[in-house]
């Protein structure tokens, strides 16, 4: 079952990498989709080596919606007419780039008061992420999502580096998917842990991630590892295990977070609060939803049925998997 993961190392900057990982079902599906232009670069490339290609993907599911995990969102869809699906606390990272421009992207260049520095940092940002654009489907914590045949993910709520982050959990393999609730040492050496959210959010995270049984742990960054190959995002239970108690060890030790370290504050990004940034979330994507559903193709062409309807306020578009265009 394993060989149904692809991972696909997706390069960014000097020496980022960012994990997109494949997951081959009767609804076919990419768990993130780096930035902007990884899409039609790697990820399109390792489809293709496994002989299919974006084109057939029925799902998106994001792990967060930060620029290096949702930036090639649109290119995604574009191609491929993919549904995407998303915490509903990241729903605004995705059809509104103030989102992104007034808060974690920026931290670190406002908590250094310079202008000048935040005004070019803010200018990188159409480069790495796509247009805006409306989810298909809000996900809380708890929810399932069947992709056909035995392959059904479940969204766990996992907060701390981000307030939107999930991890994914397929529990019939044993396989978990981090994204980047639990980070080791770091991303970069020396750089530390980043939590925009909370630190005591992502204590419990991580405790919540360690209590699951997982065989295999797929983390988005190379955490911690110098390896420049994929295997580096892999872990097995030792392995897994190992590396979540050395992320709760520096969750422990208040990390050096952008958010907790630089910016000095409560360690809370500079984001609307929960309430009132759903009511918002909701009053857009309507307005978006309105305008720009019939651009997307229906995925449920590729995919059985695989994303029901929710019910009430998570419907936030009114789109269905079954809205045929
Ligand atoms: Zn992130």
């Amino acid at each position: 079952m394993e060989s149904r993961i692809e991972p696909i190392v997706c390069h960014y900057g000097a020496a980022g990498r960012v994990m997109a990982y494949y997951v081959d079902a009767p609804c076919p599906t990419l768990i993130d989709t780096g930035g902007a232009a990884h899409p039609e670069g790697p990820i399109r490339a390792a489809l293709q080596a496994r002989g299919t290609d974006l084109a057939a993907l029925g799902a998106i599911i994001n792990t967060h919606g930060h620029w290096d995990h949702a930036g090639g969102n649109a290119a995604t869809v574009a191609a491929s007419g993919a549904g995407v699906l998303i915490h509903e606390f990241g729903a605004p990272l995705l059809f509104d780039h103030r989102a992104h421009l007034d808060g974690y992207y920026t931290e670190a260049q406002r908590a250094l008061e310079q202008p000048a520095l935040v005004a070019a940092q803010r200018a990188t940002f159409p480069t790495i992420f796509g247009a805006e654009m409306v989810p298909g489907r809000l996900l809380r914590d708890g929810d399932r999502m069947d992709l056909g045949a035995g392959v059904t993910l479940q969204a766990i709520h996992v907060p701390g580096h981000s307030e939107d982050a999930i991890a994914l959990w397929w529990e019939q393999e044993g396989i978990l998917f981090a994204g980047d609730a639990a980070q080791g040492t770091g991303s970069r050496p020396g750089a530390g842990p980043l939590y925009f959210a909370s630190i005591a959010q992502a204590r419990a995270s991580i405790a919540r991630l360690r209590a699951l049984p997982f065989r295999t742990l797929y983390t988005s960054h190379f955490f911690g590892r110098t390896s420049t190959m994929e295997r580096a995002a892999r872990y097995d239970t030792a392995e897994g295990r190992a590396f979540l108690d050395e992320s709760s060890r520096r969750a422990r030790s208040g990390g050096r977070g952008v958010a907790s370290g630089a910016a000095g504050g409560s360690g809370r990004a500079d984001l609307l609060a929960p309430r009132t940034r759903r009511d918002r979330a909701s009053d857009r994507q309507h307005r978006l939803g309105s305008r720009r559903r019939s651009a997307h193709r229906c995925p449920g062409q590729s995919c059985p049925d695989p994303l029901p309807a929710v019910a009430g306020d998570r419907a936030l578009s009114g789109r269905t998997a079954n809205d045929a265009e």
